[in-house]
């Protein structure tokens, strides 16, 4: 099983003997900034400093213990020195008794972790923003690429991807795509248009392609004439199926233009408590869902993914709650697909998490090794996205596309009853399911 400190074992272990306690409070300003140490609260520093010439800790102890508490400031779950054992605790001497120490914070930590997450109710958290930042630029060619987060190793749907704008401007705690950026700058293309005009597109195949892997599809709406773009570039190629991904609310633009039929238009979903946690600056539920609806009445096609679905203690009243909601104001026919999928974490990101230094407990999960990369074990994925599943009516699981994203195929055939033989099935499956839809919607 993973936990975040195998994450430290590839660090270099300070080794140098130290003669003094002086010459360990004079070491520690090396650590600030290639550890956690320097995001702690000062007085949580003062007391590992203190701590450590008690204990004369090493380096790589220290950074795990810098690592710890700077992990229950992020959870909100008390500060290290509450979970700090008092000296009757301890047997052992010397580098025995830090080591013991240390074994009973980590078991500490760890217990926490597995321990069910518990959000304040909706209203009682500040929504923190990420503050960005947007520019036009002149960037390179325009191509179609694939789905950033599709692995070999997962059962994917082969989604092809356009870089409309780079970078989120949305503040999600969980979130990769900040990780492949740098900073908190937008870019636009001040090319985009003509650009997605030269695109070349084989008239006798079907495309996929989504704009919203690399940032939100609708936050800006037509911003820089992005939108226009891309509702020219589906009107071109009715062989392309254009979709649309957002947390936003910001519909503006599709509802006062025409919308092409194979556009669709989806939204991620969570619950009001996740999202008020977690997803910082986005929409709130009731407004995605409005949003979602003002599409479907102007004869749009919407879908939902509910990725993350993330595992508190609420979780399965919560999401029950979101989906009664959905099915009691969509009909299966307004809605090509419902996506489920979870948290899934590659190491520059669960390290950038922590180096935001934002409350969250979005990294408060049992980590098990998935595909090498970390989420949840599978006992947890597969009761929430079996529990997803079930709460939708028959006439959704007869007329929607559902798919895990992002995940195993060894899920499938438990969670949905079926699975696909190869991605590629996957897809022509998907793509032959949202293609009845536009056709049944261009009618
Ligand atoms: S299933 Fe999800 S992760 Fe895989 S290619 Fe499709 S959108 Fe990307």
């Amino acid at each position: 099983m993973h936990n975040a400190h195998n994450q430290l074992t590839a660090l270099k272990p300070f080794t140098t003997p130290m003669s003094t306690s002086t010459a360990y409070a004079e070491r520690f300003p090396n650590l600030t900034d290639k550890t956690f140490f320097s995001r702690l609260p000062e007085t949580q520093q003062t007391f590992l400093r203190e701590q450590a010439k008690q204990y004369r800790f090493s380096h790589q102890q220290l950074r795990q213990l810098a690592e710890i508490a700077l992990d229950l400031n992020l959870w909100e779950s008390g500060d290290i020195t509450t979970i700090w054992p008092g000296p009757d605790a301890l047997t052992g001497q010397g580098k025995a008794r830090a080591q013991q120490l240390l074994q009973h914070i980590t078991a500490r930590w760890e217990q926490l972790r597995e321990t069910p997450n518990r959000y304040p109710r909706s209203g009682s958290k500040t929504r923190i923003s990420a503050a960005a930042i947007p520019v036009e630029k002149t960037k390179g060619k325009l191509g179609l690429g694939y789905c950033p987060v599709a692995s070999p190793k997962t059962r994917c749907c082969n989604l092809l991807t356009l870089d409309a704008v780079d970078n989120c401007g949305y503040g999600c705690s969980y979130c990769s795509i900040q990780s492949f950026y740098d900073g908190k700058e937008i870019s636009f293309d001040r090319d985009f248009a003509r650009k997605l005009e030269a695109l070349e597109i084989d008239p006798d195949k079907i495309y996929h392609i989504g704009t919203g892997q690399s940032s939100d599809s609708l936050m800006w709406g037509n911003s820089h004439g992005v939108l226009d773009a891309l509702l020219d570039f589906a009107r071109r190629h009715p062989n392309v199926i254009l979709e649309f991904k957002t947390k936003s609310a910001n519909v503006k633009h599709l509802l006062e233009n025409d919308l092409p039929a194979n556009v669709i238009c989806t939204w991620s979903l969570n619950t009001p408590t996740l999202i008020e946690n977690e997803e910082h600056g986005t929409a709130p539920l009731h407004k995605r869902i409005a949003a979602a609806r003002a599409i479907a009445d102007k004869g749009g096609i919407v879908g939902f993914h509910f990725h993350p679905m993330v595992h508190y203690d609420a979780w399965k009243e919560d999401y029950r709650a979101v989906i009664q909601t959905l099915t009691s104001q969509f009909h299966p026919d307004e809605v090509a697909l419902v996506s489920l999928g979870t948290l899934t974490y590659i190491k520059p990101v669960m390290r950038e998490i922590r180096e935001r230094g934002v409350a969250t407990q979005i990294l408060k999960m049992p980590l098990v090794d998935a595909e090498g990369k970390y989420s949840y074990p599978d006992d947890i994925k597969l009761d929430m996205f079996s529990h997803a599943y079930h709460s939708f009516p028959a006439a959704w699981k007869e007329n929607v596309f559902y798919y895990l994203c992002m995940e195993n195929q060894r899920f499938w055939e438990p969670v949905f009853g079926f699975s696909y033989g190869s991605n590629t099935e996957f897809e022509q499956a998907m793509k032959s399911a949202y293609l009845k839809k536009i056709r049944a919607r261009g009618d």
